[in-house]
């Protein structure tokens, strides 16, 4: 008997090691490393993933609790990425079952049994009737047949099954939801050559449409969707029908995957003869590619110098190597043209797991990726974990956008996880983006600081546009000068003069309101009272559609209320979301305006994103305004001008990298007004024009901000020229809170001064500190307050990170038994 290794998806600390299983003899050729299963444990039956089968002599089998239960047929990780795994619960101090659970679709998250069926249409050899009798007729009479059961009564069967899985003879479904089904499409086959030339010969002259989807076939022998020939051919489905009732075509229903792009056409796209700028920044990354033996570079260059064509070129380096490809962008609703740019030019190559889509079409193109008909993958944060086989290149677009870190456990960063990734693959790793995070900058740019960062990059700059148009032309306005001249309207007069302007020519306008900073809540105007949320310390936020108080964390809810809670007056005003503000005084200025607001609000739907967006590319409104998100979606050729209102309401936040995001946003939106073949113009409005922040974005001057920024944050050793660890605590009761910290804060400060760590250099910044535990920036949540430590340190000899670890483990036991919850956050990103 053969022994599984399992980590039982309990995410909690302590039992946080893996556990022996005997594996039956049925479930033998089932059950791998990477495989999902069931498994008895403290009473339950619990899933797991196999992390090791270990064969030795010194585990007796028959002392073991059996495995119940295996869950898919074929396993959903590999070894690869089971060690990847391991690899990330040590490098972010998370239970290994938490960063197993964080790379399985979640189609396979939760207990789901499989059961297995054949295909409607499963045409059996007659090899497979030979070989497996009795298995297909208990398919054909009973299914779906339980995976397990099968295993029970077919030994020997796994591989048939396997492969008649992968050949689309059997389908794999989920008893409560049968949302993994397949679907079926009417596909065209085309016959050989020969025959479809004798077809052309004997189908009349006026059958025109016929002889054009004869023709198509032609020139692309693959089978095709009948619907999609059609439409290739401009016709309808009657005209392929006709083909196929006349015996030229045959036509047959297909197990189809939900492909979400499947109704759309994509114009195919050929590589583009690189300018010489392209072709220098392009020759590294292929060499690299080519040689398969990586390398990760920052390819920093503006938007619009060419970056994504180099990504497409390079991604064809790997697929001719036999290689496949993965391309992380940062919020792929909000790029759609993006993905298109990829389908174009790789065609049916291309998987895209899209954040908004079902789990079912989810899982149905990751087992595009797992089953090889998928070669490159395009996605957000999760798709680095793409269950590829031979990884040659990984692209970051947009690498400093802050989405590729995880705010909740395994709170890992995708670009460290792609570095490691690539390394076991030999694969080179592209980080691509205008306005590069202060880390990889510095770590590529400026080496000689010794920068702490676990990825370093090799520079490539890119600084000029492809086409010669010019940046556009930013004009601040200092909006206290405005309150000196009587102003005090949200928008300056240069705005309204331009606003005006568009609107009289047609030309359309972003407006982009930095949300924070800006107020969301109801208060009294005779006492002062703000509603807050009675779970936690937090303001609730007025929603007017629903007429109703909501809190964003935790989502409680309440009526508006009439009159004050506290002093009954009717003086309670609600403030709307900043952007219903601005929405309201543009309606007031320029009566008839068409506005489309995009906020939480108005694209919480499925969907609404590109709805907004589509309306305002086919110019169904003058005005975009929104918050961040319109920054990213924007590529609209009729839009001349880009306001920032309050464009410093972000600076002041307590986190050491407000200016950088701050900076960030601006060059964002600066650099994409004017994209096309109108000028584009940027006005942006502050109190404080002459910030680092806003005065290098006017210039559009990265270098000159990065390197005050990157001063600033040495001298105080922020990173990335120091590390940080966050721990929080959060229980009901604070004095326990405290002690709890106490405890840590010693211990950890005991293990670095054994060290010799905790001293000082002299003059310098201190090599190690706890800070804390003080109240975190949100104070209670849930019910439950929030204590924080912050361990600050620098030097490659400090090995704080161990020290936090086994600190950490110390303090397993005495939170776990008051139920003191601990998070970690290692490198954290945001510090609110
Ligand atoms: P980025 O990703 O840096 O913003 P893109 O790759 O989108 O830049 O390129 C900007 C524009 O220039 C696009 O319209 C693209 O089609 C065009 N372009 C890119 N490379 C070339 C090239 N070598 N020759 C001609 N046009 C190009
Ligand atoms: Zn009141
Ligand atoms: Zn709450």
């Amino acid at each position: 008997m053969k022994v599984a290794r399992v980590i039982v998806d309990v995410p909690s600390r302590d039992a946080d090691r893996p556990f022996d299983y005997a594996i039956p003899d049925h479930l033998a050729d089932w059950i791998e490393t990477g495989s999902r299963v069931a498994v008895p444990f403290g009473g339950r039956l619990l899933q797991g993933i196999v992390v090791a089968c270990p064969a030795g002599a010194e585990i007796d089998p028959s002392r073991l609790k059996p495995v119940e239960d295996v869950l898919d047929p074929v396993p959903p990780l590999s070894p690869e990425l089971v060690e990847l795994g391991e690899w990330m619960s040590r490098r972010w101090l998370c239970p290994l079952s938490v960063a197993l659970q964080a790379m399985l679709p979640s189609a396979l998250k939760g207990k789901t049994e499989k059961y297995i069926a054949p295909a409607p249409d499963a045409a059996w050899t007659e090899e497979d009737r030979r070989a497996y009798p009795g298995l297909i007729a208990a398919l054909q009479r009973q299914a779906p047949l339980k995976l397990s059961s099968l295993a029970r009564q077919f030994p020997g069967a796994a591989d048939a099954v396997k492969r008649w899985l992968k050949q689309g003879k059997l389908t794999e479904r989920q008893k409560v939801e049968d949302r993994l089904s397949v679907k079926k499409v009417l596909t065209v086959i085309p016959p050989g050559e020969d025959k479809l030339r004798e077809a052309l010969a004997s189908i009349p002259l006026r059958a025109v449409k016929q002889r054009e989807a004869i023709a198509y076939l032609l020139a692309h022998p693959e089978p095709i969707g009948q619907q999609k020939l059609a439409e290739a051919v401009g016709t309808t489905a009657s005209t392929i029908k006709a083909l196929a009732d006349k015996g030229y075509v045959a036509l047959e229903a297909v197990a189809a995957n939900r492909d979400p792009y499947a109704d759309r056409a994509f114009e195919p796209s050929a590589p583009m003869r690189l300018t010489e700028a392209q072709a220098a920044a392009f020759a590294p990354i292929a060499r690299a590619v080519d040689e398969g033996r990586g390398g990760v570079f920052l390819l920093h260059g503006v938007t619009g110098s060419g970056k994504t064509e180099i990504y497409l070129q390079a991604i064809q380096r790997a697929l001719a190597q036999g290689k496949e490809a993965i391309v992380l962008v940062p919020e792929i609703a909000l790029t759609p043209q993006m993905v298109e740019r990829f389908k174009s030019r790789f065609g049916d190559w291309v998987a895209v797991l899209h954040s908004r889509l079902s789990n079912g079409e989810r899982y149905d193109e990751w087992r595009k990726i797992r089953e090889g008909r998928a070669r490159v993958a395009v996605g957000a944060r999760s798709a680095i974990f793409a269950p590829f086989g031979r990884i040659g290149l990984i692209v970051i677009d947009e690498e400093h956008e802050s989405s590729y870190k995880q705010e909740e456990s395994p709170k890992y960063h995708a670009r460290d996880v792609a570095a490691e990734r690539a390394r076991r693959h030999g694969a080179a790793v592209v980080l691509g983006s205008a306005t590069p995070s202060m880390e990889m900058y510095a770590a590529a740019k400026y080496p000689e600081t010794r920068p702490e960062t676990d990825v370093r990059p090799v520079y490539i700059g890119l600084p000029e546009r492809v086409a010669d148009r010019p940046m556009p032309k930013v004009t601040i306005v200092d909006m206290r000068e405005e309150l000196r001249l009587g102003n005090r309207a949200m928008f300056s007069n240069l705005l309204k003069e331009k606003l005006a302007d568009r609107l009289q020519k047609g030309e359309q306008t972003v407006l982009l309101l930095n949300r924070r900073g800006y107020s969301t809540f109801v208060m009294c105007r005779s006492c002062g009272y703000t509603a807050q949320c009675p779970h936690c310390d937090i303001a609730l936020t007025y929603h007017r559609g629903s007429r109703n108080l909501r809190c964003h964390y935790c989502g409680y809810a309440e009526r508006e209320p009439e009159a004050c809670p506290s002093c009954g007056s009717a003086h309670i005003r609600f403030f709307g979301t900043g952007t219903q503000k601005v929405e309201e005084a543009l309606a007031l200025a320029f009566p008839g305006i068409r506005v489309i607001r995009m906020d939480v609000d108005t694209t919480s739907e499925k969907g609404a994103h590109e709805k907004w967006l589509t309306a305002f590319r086919e110019r169904r409104a003058d005005v975009l305004l929104g918050t961040q998100m319109v920054a990213k979606g924007l590529d609209f050729p009729y839009v001349t001008l880009v306001g920032v209102l309050a464009a410093d309401s972000a600076l002041r936040l307590p986190d050491f990298r407000a200016p950088e995001r701050t900076f960030q946003l601006l060059t964002q939106v600066a650099g994409r007004a004017g994209r096309h073949e109108l000028p584009g113009e940027v006005i942006i409005q502050t109190y404080e024009p002459e910030h680092l922040s806003i005065a290098s974005a006017q210039h559009h001057d990265y270098a000159a901000f990065a390197r005050e920024e990157l001063r600033h944050r040495r001298l105080m050793a922020y990173p990335p020229y120091g590390r940080l660890i966050a721990i929080t605590l959060a229980h009901e009761q604070v004095p326990l809170l405290l002690s709890l910290g106490e405890m840590f804060a010693s211990r950890l400060r005991a293990r670095a001064e054994a060290a010799g760590a905790a001293r000082a250099g002299s003059g310098e910044y201190p090599r190690f500190e706890v800070l804390g535990p003080v109240a975190s920036p949100i104070p209670r949540l849930k019910d439950r307050y929030r204590f924080q430590c912050m361990v600050k340190y620098r030097g490659e000899d400090v090995d704080a990170h161990a020290w936090t670890a086994q600190t950490l483990l110390e303090l397993t036991g005495a939170a776990k038994k008051h139920g003191v919850q601990v998070s970690v956050d290692v490198d954290p990103q945001m510090m609110l």
